[in-house]
């Protein structure tokens, strides 16, 4: 389903597929807000640049945000103080809030039409009980000097307990803003190519070779902005994180809309922010989390956001309905560095756990002081080769106990569906010939079978109902009903089956 940002973006640059061998001096591999950041810097710096992009630019999680750009990123500072100590969480808010401002900056620099409107940011609670943790919250603010209100009412209709506001935070139209910087890009003869997979990363003498489905760039310094690292070792980025999806949906109403950006902490997590749409204001809300790759309904994701807009305004029409899912570390903080100590001259950036407006620009500047041989003060807080003892024990045992039952267990197990079980529009797996095949049958009852083996590491996929995709469990890539990968780390199709009637 497209993204309201997707659907509403003048796509008024065009590009073609890399032609030819090329050389740059860095080449950047994907073409989302990451990656065109870091190609924006370098390009003004006089770089000569090359991103190579799998589909076209921000198709991917980029252009199905919900683009707030905040330092406000829920309740963090209380648990940064707790983990790193307050020097630690006082860098990570100025980095944030300085990204605010140089977002601001690019975008009136490059005269960039995106929407953007300064918004105070909110967290909320309407539990008593949960009043405690924004009081700490709004404690451990102080002690790093910022300045946030506690407040009792929102323009939000419904009652709350409290509130923090962060003032001069704010939203945009994310692909309006990717438009405007891949524009800028090409102004400075920084080389845009799409439809363009990068399949692998090699070192050969002092540079890079960077493969792709059918020619190479060969470049002093790469940048892995594709998202997810596709390239499973020497980093090992798999061990470290997991994928985590989330809905929104946008809603007209004829009644008042709240002005701000709003979101509460625990679950049913909902999250609202306006936006412009044919001349007038639209609601977003956001919400229905679950870990990417588990069995999700139509009742848990699209359907709880719709009963939250239809209870609050009944005359609600939906508009648009997307997902779409972000990485997040164990640590809860971005990779961002060397991809790996072997690989020197290889740079990452990942892991914004849903708070990738402002972080990857922070990442945009740390790479690029990298690159240029300048110490940036904000690069110790998401060293890329950290090893430091992990904050969330719970989800590495989840990341192991799914990984090992995806990857072996599950694969060994009976299939409990038959062939007949599965109805149309629907899908699953079943067994033949002693094999495990991944079944679609669309509405006419016309069948598409896949291999359901994921092509990055192995595990076994598992269906997703509501979007009719073939999901990973263990690292959240997700392929369509005829096995067209769609979400990284893969980035080969499946093997589909003909099957004999
Ligand atoms: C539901 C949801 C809501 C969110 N809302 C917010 C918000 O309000 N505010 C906020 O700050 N953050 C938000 N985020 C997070 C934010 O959207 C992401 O952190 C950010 O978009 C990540 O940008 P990116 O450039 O790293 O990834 P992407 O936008 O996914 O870009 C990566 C690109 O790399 C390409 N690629 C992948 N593999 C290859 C390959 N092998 N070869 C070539 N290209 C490749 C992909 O096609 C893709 O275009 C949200 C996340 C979710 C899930």
């Amino acid at each position: 389903m497209n993204s309201l940002w997707l659907d509403s973006v003048s796509k008024n640059i065009s590009f073609s597929s890399l032609p030819e061998n090329k050389k740059a001096q860095v080449c950047i591999i994907g073409a989302g807000i990451f990656g065109l950041t870091c190609a924006y810097y370098l390009t003004k710096l006089g770089y000569h640049v090359i991103v190579l992009e799998k589909d076209d630019i921000g198709e991917k999680a980029t252009g199905h945000t919900t683009g707030k750009i905040t330092s406000q990123h829920s309740l963090f500072y209380d648990y940064l103080i707790q983990s790193y100590g307050e020097k630690f969480a006082k860098d990570y808010l100025s980095a944030n809030e300085q990204a605010i401002q140089d977002i601001q900056n690019i975008i009136q620099e490059e005269k960039i039409k995106c929407d953007f409107a300064l918004e105070n940011s909110y967290v909320y609670t309407t539990k008593n009980s949960e009043l405690r943790a924004i009081k700490k919250e709004i404690s451990a603010l102080d002690s790093l000097g910022f300045h946030s209100e506690f407040v009792t009412k929102l323009g939000l209709p419904f009652e709350i307990e409290g509130a923090i506001c962060f003032k001069n935070q704010a939203q945009f139209h994310p692909l309006k803003y990717l438009y405007g910087l891949a524009s800028s890009i090409t102004n400075r003869n920084g080389e845009i190519f799409t439809h363009t997979t990068v399949t692998d990363v090699q070192k050969e003498d002092d540079s890079y070779v960077v493969f792709t489905n059918h020619h190479t760039v060969v470049a002093d310094f790469v940048i892995m902005a594709s998202h997810y690292p596709f390239i499973n070792f020497p980093g090992f980025y798999f061990t470290k994180m997991y994928q985590s999806t989330s809905y929104l949906i946008a809603v007209d109403t004829k009644k008042t809309l709240p002005h701000g950006m709003y979101i509460n902490f625990t679950n049913p997590i909902f999250s609202y922010r306006t936006a412009r749409y044919k001349g007038k204001d639209i609601l977003l809300i956001g919400g229905g989390e679950h870990k990417t790759g588990q069995p999700t309904c139509y009742q848990d994701s699209y359907g709880l956001l719709e009963e939250e807009a239809f209870r609050y305004y009944p005359d609600a029409e939906i508009l648009y309905r997307w997902n779409t899912r972000d990485c997040i570390s164990l640590d809860k903080l971005p990779y961002v560095g060397i991809y790996s100590s072997m690989m020197p001259n290889v740079f990452v950036g990942t892991g914004f756990k849903k708070w990738g407006m402002t972080l990857t620009n922070v990442a945009a500047n740390i790479i690029v002081d990298e690159i240029c041989g300048k110490q940036n003060p904000y690069q110790y807080l998401f060293r890329s080769t950290r090893l430091k003892p992990l904050k969330n024990h719970d989800e590495m045992k989840n990341i192991l106990v799914q990984s090992t039952t995806s990857l072996f267990f599950d694969k060994l197990k009976l299939s409990p569906m038959q062939f007949e079980d599965i109805a149309n529009n629907s899908g699953g797996i079943v067994e033949i010939n002693h094999e495990k095949v991944g079944i679609y049958k669309d509405e006419n009852g016309k069948i598409y079978a896949v291999k359901p083996i994921c092509t990055h590491l192995g595990c076994l996929l598992s269906w997703n109902d509501v979007d009719k995709t073939w999901d990973c469990p263990c690292h959240g890539s997700r392929f369509d009903y005829q096995g067209k990968n769609l979400y990284d780390p893969a980035f080969k199709d499946l093997d589909f089956y003909v099957l004999d009637s």
